[in-house]
C-alpha cells in the first residue's frame, strides 16, 4: 500500500440548507466547529478551508483548532460564489464587483502563505450564464481568463487550481469541463494555474473522470483532485465510491499509472447524514482502492487495452477491486 494522505472539504462538516430546507439541515456550526468535527476523522490529515470567516473568528484560532486536530490546510477557497458575485466574480459586468472578487483571492493568497498550504481553490460558480442572449460569449470568455490570469500573475509564487464544473448555481458555468478549462489555462499561458479535478463534477459533466484526469495530467494541469458520487445528474456530493465505485477505480488506476502524487480529497455533502461517519466511510472505501491497485496486474491489462479487450480488462479491474 502506497503512503497516502486524506483531505476533506471543511465544508464537509458543515450543516446545509436547501431552497427547501431553508431554516437548515441542522443548526449552523462554526468554522472551529467544524475543524473538530473534521479532527473525529479516523485518518485525515488536510482540509481546505473556505474564506471569509465570520467576525469573531480569528487565523490565530483556526491555527489553535487545527493544531489540536492534527490537521494541516491544503487550499483556501475563497468565497467568490455568494450573493455579492451572484452575477459573476472574475466576469461580474460591474467593475467594481470584479476588484472584489480579486481581493478577496488575494486575501485568500495570503492565507495560503500563512498556513503553508498548496494553492488557491478557485470555484467560480456564479462566472458564466443562465439564458440564451444572456451575455456576450467572447467577452464573458475573455473576463474569466483575465481575471484569473491577473491574480495568478499577481501572485507568482503560489498555486491557483480551477474547479470546473457544468453548472449550479450559474445555470451554465464557463470553466464547464476539463477540455474548455485547459484551453483556458493554456491561453492564460501561466505555470502556477492548474486543474483540480472534482470526480463528481467529471461524471456530472457527461465525462469519463479517468479520460478527464488523462488529458489534464497529460497538459502538466492536474494540480489537485477531489471525491464523492452522484447519480449523474447532478453534482449530488455523495459519499465515494458508493455509486460508481468502478470509474472511481478506474479514475485512481489512471493516477496511479501516471505516478500522480498529492491528497486524496473528499468533497461531500452529507446533508442527512453523519459527516464524520461518511467521511470514515469514504477513506476506508478510498483505502480499499488502494489496496486493490496494488493487486492489480498492469501488465495484463495494458495488454487488454492495447487489443480493446473490454472483458478482459473488466475481469482484471472486477479482480482486483472486488475479489471475483
Ligand atoms: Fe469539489
Ligand atoms: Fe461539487
Amino acid at each position: 500500500m502506497s503512503k497516502l494522505t486524506f483531505g476533506a472539504g471543511i465544508w464537509h462538516f458543515a450543516t446545509y440548507v436547501d431552497r427547501y430546507a431553508t431554516d437548515g439541515y441542522g443548526p449552523p456550526r462554526d468554522l472551529i466547529e467544524m475543524i473538530d468535527l473534521a479532527g473525529q476523522v479516523r485518518d485525515l490529515s488536510v482540509v481546505d478551508i473556505n474564506f471569509p470567516w465570520s467576525a469573531d473568528v480569528s487565523a490565530d484560532a483556526v491555527e489553535t483548532a487545527l493544531k489540536r486536530n492534527n490537521l494541516s490546510v491544503i487550499g483556501i477557497t475563497p468565497e467568490i460564489y455568494n450573493r455579492e458575485f451572484s452575477r459573476g466574480a472574475f466576469t461580474n459586468p460591474d467593475a467594481g464587483v470584479r476588484r472584489r472578487a480579486n481581493e478577496v483571492c488575494n486575501q485568500a493568497a495570503d492565507l495560503v502563505r500563512r498556513f503553508g498550504a498548496s494553492y488557491v481553490k478557485l470555484w467560480p460558480g456564479q462566472d458564466g450564464w443562465d439564458y440564451p442572449f444572456q451575455v456576450d460569449h467572447r467577452k464573458l470568455w475573455r473576463l474569466s481568463i483575465d481575471g484569473i490570469g491577473e491574480l495568478a500573475s499577481q501572485n507568482p509564487d503560489l498555486k491557483f487550481v480551477i474547479e470546473y464544473k457544468p453548472r449550479e448555481p450559474r445555470v451554465h458555468m464557463a470553466f464547464d469541463s476539463v477540455a474548455r478549462t485547459l484551453l483556458g489555462i493554456e491561453a492564460m499561458g501561466l505555470p502556477n494555474v492548474g486543474i483540480l479535478l472534482d470526480f463528481g463534477h467529471a461524471l456530472f459533466a457527461g465525462e469519463s473522470p479517468s479520460d478527464s484526469a488523462q488529458l489534464a495530467i497529460d497538459h502538466g494541469r492536474l494540480f489537485g483532485m477531489d471525491v464523492n458520487d452522484n447519480l449523474r445528474a447532478w453534482d449530488d456530493d455523495m459519499v465515494a465510491g458508493t455509486v460508481h465505485p468502478i470509474e472511481l477505480f478506474e479514475f485512481f488506476y489512471t493516477l496511479r499509472k501516471n505516478n500522480w502524487e498529492g491528497v486524496w480529497q473528499l468533497d461531500q455533502f452529507p446533508f442527512r447524514e453523519n459527516g464524520v461517519e461518511a467521511a470514515d466511510m469514504a477513506i476506508d472505501f478510498l483505502k480499499h482502492i488502494d489496496t486493490a491497485l496494488d493487486r492489480l496486474d498492469f501488465e495484463a491489462l495494458q495488454a487488454a487495452q492495447d487489443r480493446q479487450d473490454a472483458l478482459s480488462a473488466q475481469k482484471l479491474a472486477r479482480k482486483a477491486l472486488f475479489g471475483i
